[in-house]
């Protein structure tokens, strides 16, 4: 038994996740969900003032997009693609051969135009360079939906499929920079509503290899990246539940995202993990929401779900 595992079995002992026999990878439970739903409430009805662009999409994205955002030249460890099977009937009896000899099957399928999302924002900036130039007041979408990384785990906070709601800003660095500074502030509000103890930290994304380590470093000692952490499982570091993400112009060159003026604009997105929040909840205030503080509940329950 690892140091995660009492805090997994107890989600599923109390019947809040279900196994699947893969790790990371569980059913959730009306209780489970009916909360998360609720946090997912909580965090728009915060970003309601905004008036942000609504857009949702499916948790896959194109293949194109995804080589183009460069995310498998940094995190080939963490994506997930879709292959399928396009053969013939001598190449679906070779695919059964394997099947049936239970061995790996994979090689009989092709890959497929479409990949697994990595993140909410990831298919937001294409979308949004097909509509032109940023106007002045740049550019702010609130996106959610299932994300998938491949880190099997027991770690309960880390989950292979996911969902995230994030809050995407396209303008000047100003403007970005900002957003991402008003949403510091908001998310240590909101974690305090929902009854969490939580920090602030400077945080760096998990880049691949040796090379990656640099990115890593790179990304610290500017500051690009924070995360509100919340402790979750007892002696260990405490899980980053939301992510505030200073991309600077990457995005905005890979996209040729522009400015009136003709340069290009800057990129931020604002981030939470709906299961991660769901799950601290959880082990913050036990497994029965009817148990929970008069205060949390008010919160939660009289949103409009
Ligand atoms: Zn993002």
């Amino acid at each position: 038994m690892d140091a995660f595992t009492p805090a997994l079995d107890l989600l599923l002992s109390d019947g809040l996740l279900i196994e699947s026999g893969v790790n990371g990878l569980y059913g959730r439970s009306g209780v489970f969900e009916d909360v998360l739903q609720r946090v997912e409430a909580l965090t728009r009805t915060v970003a309601a003032q905004d008036g942000a662009m609504v857009m949702r999409f499916p948790p896959g994205m194109s293949r194109a997009a995804f080589e183009r955002s460069g995310y498998i030249k940094n995190f080939p460890h963490l994506a997930g693609v879709v292959r399928c099977f396009c053969g013939d009937e001598p190449a679906h009896r070779a695919l059964m051969r394997s099947c049936d000899a239970g061995e790996d099957w994979g090689a009989e399928l092709a890959s497929t135009d479409v990949v697994l999302a990595p993140a909410a924002c990831y298919p937001v900036y294409p979308a949004l360079a097909q509509r032109g130039v940023v106007p002045d007041q740049g550019w702010l979408v609130d996106v959610a939906g299932y994300c998938f990384r491949h880190e099997p785990s027991r770690e309960v906070t880390r989950m292979q499929w996911f969902r995230m709601q994030e809050f995407v800003r396209v303008g000047t660095e100003a403007q970005v920079l900002a957003f991402r500074q008003e949403w510091m502030a908001r998310a240590g509000a909101l974690a305090q509503v929902l009854g969490l103890p939580h920090e602030l930290e400077v945080a760096n994304d998990p880049f691949f290899g040796r090379a990656g380590k640099l990115q890593a470093d790179g990304q610290r000692e500017k500051a690009l990246k924070f995360e509100l952490v919340i402790p979750v499982n007892p002696g260990a570091p405490p899980t980053a539940c939301g992510s505030f993400n200073y991309h600077g112009e990457h995005f905005g060159r890979t996209w040729g995202l522009q400015l009136a003026d003709g340069s290009t604009a800057h990129t931020c997105c604002v981030g939470f993990g709906l299961e991660r929040l769901t799950v601290a909840l959880f082990r913050q205030h036990g497994s029965w929401p009817g148990h929970w503080p008069d205060e949390l509940r008010g919160a939660l329950w009289s949103l409009p779900c």
